[in-house]
Order: C-alpha cells, then structure tokens, then sequence
C-alpha cells in the first residue's frame, strides 16, 4: 500500500454553468514534493481550497491522515496538521517577524487578542514560534518587521508560521510568485531541504522549480487532470505538451 497523507477523491466544485474541479482524485505521499501545474484559470487554486476547508466540494471527499475531514472547518483541518501558505501573503506587514509568527500560532488556537497582552510572558509560545524561525532559517531576523523583509524571506516567515503547528503536509499556492531569480533559487533550496519534514503540494507556475523539485507532477487544465507522473513523464507526454506547454 502507498503511503499518502492526503487523498482527494472525486472532488467536484461547480460555480453556475463552469466545472471549476471535475471529479478530481489525487493523493500526497510521505516525503514527496507533488507539483499541480497548469494554465491560469485551470482551477487549481480552487483545488487547494477545497481541500484546506475554505470551499465546500459540490461532490467528492478529503482524506487526512487516515480520516475523512471532508466536514471539517479550515480550523480543524489546520489543527490535524493541514499546514498551508497563500498565494496571496497573509502576513502582518507592520509587526515583526517573531510577533507575526507568535500572531499566526495564536490565529490557529482562534485566541488572536490575547496576544497584545500576555505574548512577551508565554514562554512556550515564544519557544514555539523561535524554533519555527530556526527551522526557515529566520532566527536573526526576529525582530525586523515583516515589512522590511526580502520577498523571498517573506515566504520563509509564512512557512514559519505554517510549521507552529507541527503539519503533517504543506499546501502551497505560487509561493514564487513576485520573487526574483534569486529569491526563486533561494526558495527552491528551501523547499527541497523542507519536504524532509513534511511532503508538499506545490501549486506552482514556475517551471523551472517544478521540474528541480517535484518527485510527481498533476497537470490541470479545465478543472481536469489530464495527466500524473514524474517529471520526465511529464515533459514527454503529448497530451501535456499539447494542452499546456505550448510545444
Ligand atoms: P487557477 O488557480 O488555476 O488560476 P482558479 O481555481 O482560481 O484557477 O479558478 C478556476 C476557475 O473558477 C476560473 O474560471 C475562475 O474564474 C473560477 N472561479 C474561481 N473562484 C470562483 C468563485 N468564487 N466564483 C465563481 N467562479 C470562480
Ligand atoms: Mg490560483
């Protein structure tokens, strides 16, 4: 038996007359980086929301860790360890790095006011969120504001803030969108030492990442996967090509 964190089975969104997912089964294996690819408006964003809680499938099931949280809030999902980062960023921009990530921890545990006034005395939180920071590699930075932090480094902070949960698996939609080359390779670097500690699914525009990170590829177009493999399968298969690679 394949050993998947995740599983989606014959998910199915519709918004009026459009198919947004179209009975969409996919699954995510311990210490894979599995990428989701395909051309703007393929749905894969509502993809990714369909599985993190935020839109409700018209058909379909979410399987996590062995159970069907296809009922489950956002909230709870992310509880069970349904780590995620947004394509659009979800950051604090005038707090700092180390309030953001403590902010994001307390978000989690739906307790956000309590923050302004006890944060500085919560040891373990404060413990929490340093060793989050520690692990992106953030931890001299703890007290610049998130503001003043690269675009690339941004990313980090939100995977940061992703890890206080301890997730099981990562959802991750474009996180190098508006990086340049250097914040990209900075970010796949990243990604790839990552996965180690929890698998990924990589909504991803940039091919050049998809193809050095992902151990499987699902190509999306219409709300349909046409086609699953590696990434050699991927650049060879005809049907991709045709549909999508604009070869
Ligand atoms: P992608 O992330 O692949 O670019 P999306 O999942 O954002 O694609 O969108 C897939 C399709 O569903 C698009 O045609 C989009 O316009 C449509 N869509 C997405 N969200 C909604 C919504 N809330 N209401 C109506 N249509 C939507
Ligand atoms: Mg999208």
């Amino acid at each position: 038996m394949i050993d998947s964190i995740l599983e989606t089975r014959g998910l199915t969104k519709r918004f009026g007359g459009l198919v947004a997912s179209k009975a969409i089964s996919l699954d995510l294996r311990q210490g894979e980086i599995h990428a989701l690819i395909g051309p703007n408006g393929a749905g894969k964003s509502t993809l990714i929301k369909q599985i993190a809680g935020g839109l409700q499938p018209d058909e379909g099931s979410v399987h996590f860790d062995g159970k069907d949280v296809s009922k489950l809030s956002t909230a709870a999902r992310a509880r069970l360890g349904m780590g995620r980062t947004f394509q659009i960023s979800s950051l604090a921009m005038e707090y700092t790095v180390l309030q953001n990530v403590v902010l994001g921890a307390l978000g989690h545990r739906g307790n956000v006011f309590w923050f302004f006034n006890n944060v500085m005395k919560d040891a373990e939180l404060l413990e929490t969120a340093d060793a989050a920071l520690t692990k992106v590699g953030l931890e001299d930075f703890r007290n610049f504001r998130a503001s003043d932090l690269s675009h690339g480094q941004r990313r980090q902070l939100e995977v940061a803030v992703a890890l206080t949960l301890d997730p099981k698996a990562f959802l991750m939609d474009e996180p190098m969108a508006g990086l340049g080359a250097e914040g990209s390779q900075q970010l796949i670097g990243f990604l790839d030492t990552l996965r180690h500690q929890a698998p990924i699914l990589l909504i991803e525009h940039d091919m050049d990442a998809v193809f050095s990170l992902a151990d499987r590829v699902s190509v999306l177009v219409y709300g349909e996967i046409i086609a699953t493999g590696t990434v050699d399968d991927i650049r060879t298969n005809s049907d991709v090509r045709n549909a999508y690679l604009g070869e």
